[in-house]
């Protein structure tokens, strides 16, 4: 019987023979892709360049049974499994070594039911894609500020967006999943069907099985809004912070901002001479009525001198889509993150401070907003928790030769160090990177931890599912 050997660089090969991949291929409708193949090379890469792993197969599923079979094959043949949705997953948890990688990107079926204002997505649909289908009944569901980035991630890890501060996690707006259990049943999770199930996946990741569609609140949102982004001179930092600050500790929560910290990019909307230049950056939405959102913008768009501003009346679709191109896949990236319980006194003086020694220029320094509805639900209303956290920081740096990987690594860590003194000791489970094991495991789920371990316990008592920040079930 032949076999193909993938041939990882940095980790042990594994061999699979061809005889077994074939029995995968004749049970599934969708592609199987193996080492050696055109497709495989494609297939096994995610966003993150930093991850280079090499799966013994790649299967990208059809449809509901192509994954039930996809874990019935994992579980009798003891491969490691990982799940890709949109492949975003800074610690690369979409792929594996040696294992079966069960791809979902062909499913992205979106169904939009603009009477009930509910969306059911398939888990392999980008934000963009429900938002394309979504936005044509004027509705949104709450998802994330990158539309490229996939559903599935997004929602099991908790996910919030420029409409998190009207209505919470993107996984607060859940009204059901379909899911793959570990022994290949196929089961709804709601808060009537299945509740434990249903609390774990909102904000437990892929511990618990396969999530084949989600089933989405709506709101009326747009579909044209005022939104952008409006830039100064670093020199103006302690400045525009300080009305930022302002601006969001007051504004209604239909308006969000981001506040970020970097090199200047060479962007058009940015005057020439900054270009390269420390700036401070504010990405502003809102999703409210049209004439309140310029009153309420008027006021940023008025303050000091920025070096550009494309805050204006856009689709809402295309705020959504405003910085997918600063982070491209393949580029190398590398995150510190915390949950900040406010705007501590000195928190933008250390953070413009470490932002003036970026060693690249796609890095940042980034608050988002989270301060809002998710904050008047008890913690364990869901497994995401981390009820208490007002603002996500995240040391994002990015950067493209792996003989810089040292220099950023090191930045984002040093500026990391000194900036979590402010942290609510929480941190957002979808910004962990490879190496962040149980500590900040525990961290990201709290007192709700010991519950997601009742849950794996229960759901997938063997560990099937633990290519993700793995809650590792009771032993027997
Ligand atoms: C550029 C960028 C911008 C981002 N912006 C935001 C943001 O605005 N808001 C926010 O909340 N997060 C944001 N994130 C974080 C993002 O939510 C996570 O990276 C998330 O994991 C991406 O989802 P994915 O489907 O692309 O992940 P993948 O890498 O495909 O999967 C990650 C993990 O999710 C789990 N998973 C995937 N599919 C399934 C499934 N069908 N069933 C069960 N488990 C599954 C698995 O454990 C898997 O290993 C951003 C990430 C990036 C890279």
């Amino acid at each position: 019987m032949m076999t193909v050997t993938a041939t990882p660089p940095t980790a042990t090969p594994t061999t699979f023979e061809r005889g077994t991949a074939d029995s995968l291929r004749a049970q599934l409708r969708g592609p199987l892709f193996l080492a050696g193949d055109p497709a495989y090379e494609d297939a096994r890469t995610v966003w993150n360049g930093m991850i280079d792993r090499y799966p013994a197969v790649v299967a990208r599923c059809l449809g509901v049974a192509d994954v039930v079979t996809c874990v019935n094959f994992a579980r009798t043949h003891g491969l490691p499994l990982s799940i890709k949705g949109g492949g975003h997953n800074i610690a690369g948890l979409a792929v594996c070594d040696g294992g079966l990688m069960l791809d979902m990107s062909l499913m992205r079926g979106v169904w939009t039911d603009p009477s009930a204002r509910t969306a059911r997505a398939q888990a392999g649909c980008l934000l963009g894609d429900v938002d394309r289908e979504t936005q044509l009944h004027g509705l949104a569901a709450v998802l994330g500020f990158v539309s490229n980035t996939g559903v599935a991630g997004l929602t099991v890890g908790g996910g919030f967006g420029y409409l998190s501060r009207r209505y919470g996690w993107t996984c607060d707006n859940l009204l059901s999943m379909d899911v793959v259990t570990a022994d290949g049943r196929v089961v709804r999770a709601s808060e009537r069907e299945n509740p434990d199930l249903f609390w774990a996946l909102r904000g437990g990741g892929g511990n618990f099985g396969v999530v084949t569609s989600f089933e989405y609140k709506l709101y009326p949102v747009g579909p044209e809004i005022i939104a952008g982004a409006i830039a100064w001179r670093v020199e103006d930092a302690a400045d525009v912070l300080e009305l930022y600050r302002k601006t969001q500790e007051t504004a209604p929560p239909e308006f969000a901002c981001i506040a970020g910290l970097r090199l200047a990019p060479p962007a058009p909307w940015i005057a020439k001479e900054i270009h390269g230049k420390p700036i401070v950056v504010l990405f502003v939405c809102h999703t409210g009525d049209i004439d309140a959102a310029e009153r309420a913008l008027a006021p940023i768009k008025a303050f000091g001198a920025p070096v550009g501003d494309i805050v204006q009346r856009r689709p809402y679709v295309s705020q959504q889509s405003l910085i997918d191109a600063q982070q491209p896949k393949g580029r190398r990236y590398y995150w510190k993150s915390e949950y900040l319980g406010g705007f501590a006194p000195d928190l933008f003086d250390t953070a413009t401070a470490h932002a003036q020694h970026i060693p690249s220029p796609h890095s940042a320094v980034l608050l988002f907003p989270l301060d809002g509805a998710l904050n008047r639900l008890p913690d364990d209303h869901s497994a995401a928790g981390n009820r208490d956290a007002k603002v996500v920081l995240n040391v994002a740096a990015a950067w493209e030769s792996s003989a810089d990987d040292a220099v950023n690594i090191e930045w984002s860590r040093a500026a990391w160090r000194d900036l979590r003194r402010y942290s609510t000791g929480g941190v957002y489970v979808n910004f962990l990177t490879e190496e962040e094991g149980d500590e900040r495991i525990h961290a990201a789920y709290g007192e709700n931890h010991r519950r997601l371990v009742d849950v794996k316990t229960t759901w997938d008592p063997t560990n099937l599912f633990r290519i993700n920040k793995n809650i590792a079930p009771r032993s027997a």
